[in-house]
């Protein structure tokens, strides 16, 4: 398995090349959409594997705590259904409009938000995907930069919070373009 780790303090940081849906943790990170309805991508993958219970909660979510939708940059929890995971954590990042309408500071905030929700809930290793990198177009590089960042940032913010926080990349290319970044950062 193509896998590199790094140390933050108490933190495990990895980055794995695989599928998110395959993770045995205490939470996976969707990248859903506003509507928590579902979708392409990881999100899609998600509900398929998951199972119905996971919509269900979204549903509930929906109608009693955001009935105009989850706005970017925030972060919700459900069951994690049929999934290896204990929960599943929904954020939904921004879509790449140039990267001048706040793209940044809302894909930092989808990262923060969910360890947010994780911290809150006890739910100590974490599995995010690339958000915003597939549908939502935002380029890579850049994506890794903001992504590998903020979350090293906010693990020194929380120290003996997090066991291991781990990116799960899913394909060959995204892989070592967070594992250049990474190498940067974190090392
Ligand atoms: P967004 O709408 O936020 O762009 P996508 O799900 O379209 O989200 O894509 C985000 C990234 O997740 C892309 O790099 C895509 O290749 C990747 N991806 C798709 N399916 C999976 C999966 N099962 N596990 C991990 N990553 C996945």
């Amino acid at each position: 398995m193509t896998t590199n780790e790094y140390r933050i303090g108490e933190t495990r940081l990895v980055l794995v090349r695989g599928d998110i849906t395959e993770q045995e943790v205490d939470a996976v990170v969707n990248a859903a959409n506003s509507t928590l309805m579902g979708g392409g991508g990881v999100d899609g993958a998600i509900h398929r594997k998951g199972g119905p219970a996971i919509l269900e909660e979204c549903k509930e979510i929906r109608r009693t705590r955001y009935p105009d939708g989850l706005p970017t940059g925030e972060a919700v929890a459900t069951t994690a259904g049929d999934l290896p995971a204990r929960r599943v954590i929904h954020t939904v990042g921004p879509i790449w409009r140039g990267g001048a309408n706040g793209e940044p500071e809302l894909l930092a905030s989808a990262y923060r938000s969910s360890l947010g929700v994780a911290r809150d809930e006890g739910l100590r290793t974490v599995a995010f995907p690339s958000i915003s990198t597939g549908a939502y177009g935002y380029p890579t590089d850049q994506a890794a930069e903001i992504a590998l960042r903020t979350v090293k940032e906010t693990i020194e913010t929380n120290p003996g919070v997090f066991d291991e926080v781990r990116f799960v990349l899913f394909s060959e290319a995204d892989y070592e373009t967070y594992r250049g970044v990474a190498e940067r950062l974190v090392r």
